[in-house]
């Protein structure tokens, strides 16, 4: 693990008005860049204007899902060579909004996983068990099945090589957040499952992280950084998150 890495999931949110504040702010503001790693993940009308506003800033550009194909009679969709054509080096596979309200079950998760790399990008892979799941003791058995069909489908090296964040489903925009014990425990179980020949994920934890708890979960030998919801959306608030890391 090198830099930690801060990554802004938009969602559906902003305007053209709202990226040009929000990206001046965080290019004003951010701190040196040598020691963490910054992305941005707007909605896909604003990535061109994105990506003007932030070249030369060292902050990334990433979309929030993506095709499984490349081209082609897809009406509504967009694939991974155009994210890549319109400057993003990321893009979030799996988030468990798609997963809940678009029907994306593991088996397209692990395509989308397989048409980022094919295409030359970095999958941020979200994997996360829902409340019910934790009370009954299931965590670990969601994650393994979430991580085991992008497995097979791709191979060992592909998931050392990715992004993966891990997103309790009851700690997304619900202000409860993991505690850093479990947002660790949880992690260790990920990087053991998928680390191979050496080759170790980047870790993110995901759901209510805010400037004061920040700290705190960064500070777990095995987060290495954070997939950002609604703070995101906050330059002061994504800049302290930032800074935390
Ligand atoms: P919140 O930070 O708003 O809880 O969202 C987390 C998330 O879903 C990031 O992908």
């Amino acid at each position: 693990m090198s830099r930690s890495l801060v990554v802004g999931n938009w969602k559906m949110h902003a305007s053209q008005a709202q990226v040009n504040e929000l990206l001046g702010a965080l290019k004003a503001g951010m701190p040196a860049l040598d020691r963490i790693e910054v992305a941005v993940c707007p909605p896909y009308p604003y990535l061109m204007q994105a990506a003007h506003l932030l070249a030369g800033s060292g902050i990334a550009l990433g979309a929030q899902n993506l095709a499984v194909e490349a081209s082609g009679a897809y009406t509504g969709e967009v694939s991974g060579p155009m994210l890549g054509d319109v400057g993003c080096r990321y893009v979030i596979v799996g988030h468990s909004e798609r997963r809940r309200l678009y029907g994306e079950d593991n088996a397209l998760v692990a395509q989308k996983f397989r048409a980022a790399v094919s295409h030359g990008l970095v999958p941020i892979l979200c994997v996360g068990e829902q409340l019910a799941e934790r009370e009954a003791d299931a965590t670990e058995a969601v994650l393994a099945a979430q991580i085991d069909a992008v497995l097979e489908l791709c191979g060992d090296e592909a998931l050392a090589g990715a992004v993966i964040a891990y997103e309790p489903v009851w700690a997304i925009g619900t202000g409860r957040v993991a505690t850093p014990e479990q947002a660790q425990a949880s992690h260790r179980f990920i990087r053991d499952r998928v680390s191979r020949g050496g080759r170790t994920p980047t870790l993110l934890y995901g759901g209510s992280v805010k400037p004061d708890n920040a700290a705190g979960l960064f500070a777990q030998p095995d987060v290495d950084g954070g997939l950002i919801g609604g703070a995101s959306l906050v330059a002061d608030q994504f800049l302290s998150i930032c800074k935390a890391a």
